[in-house]
């Protein structure tokens, strides 16, 4: 190195120039979660519990989500529909409970695939993070859609462009 170069002021130069030409550039970062990027349409992500357009749930309860998941992701148990609840279930069975352990999900969408009723699809929401293992199981208060009959903005907005495919 030469008595200039020795300086390092060269290379000092060059750096910052480097550094001040980025802040002209497109940035290829976003400032999440305030930004957000849109996903493309075949995205899948949370599954949502659907009801119909009376705010009656689905899901039957038939398992064949369960069955149809890789991952064994699902459990549900099942209840019989009583007298007076036929605002509540659309169907003579409905899901007592039903849990997905977002650890296992690996969004393959075959739970929506196998589904009879139209009751589950997987939505465009990204599974939030969490700090315990029991924040990712998700239960069928977490899952389902809010009611169209109380909530309609609530519900257009958990529907998304995939469910209004599933739903018409
Ligand atoms: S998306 Fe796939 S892995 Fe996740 S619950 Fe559905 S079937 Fe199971
Ligand atoms: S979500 Fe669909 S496939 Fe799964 S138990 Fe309910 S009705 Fe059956």
């Amino acid at each position: 190195m030469n008595a200039w170069e020795k300086l390092y002021l060269p290379a000092v130069l060059k750096g910052m120039f480097i550094t001040l030409s980025h802040l002209f550039k497109k940035k290829a970062t976003i400032q999440y979660p305030e930004q957000k990027r849109s996903f493309p349409k075949v995205f899948r992500g949370l599954q949502v519990l659907n009801r119909d357009e009376e705010g009656r749930e689905r899901c039957t309860a038939c398992g064949l989500c369960a069955v149809a998941c890789p991952a064994e992701a699902i459990t549900m148990e099942a209840a019989e529909r009583q007298p007076g609840e036929e605002h509540l279930y659309r169907e003579e069975k409905y899901a007592a409970k039903y849990e997905i352990n977002m650890l296992r999900c690996i969004f393959c969408g075959f739970c929506e695939e196998a589904c009879p009723k139209d009751a589950i699809y997987l939505s465009e929401t990204v599974t939030p993070a969490n700090y315990s293992r029991a924040g990712f199981i998700y239960k069928k208060e977490d899952l389902l859609i809010p009611d169209p009959t109380k909530d309609p903005e609530g519900y257009q907005k958990a529907l998304g462009h995939r469910a209004k495919k599933i739903n018409n």
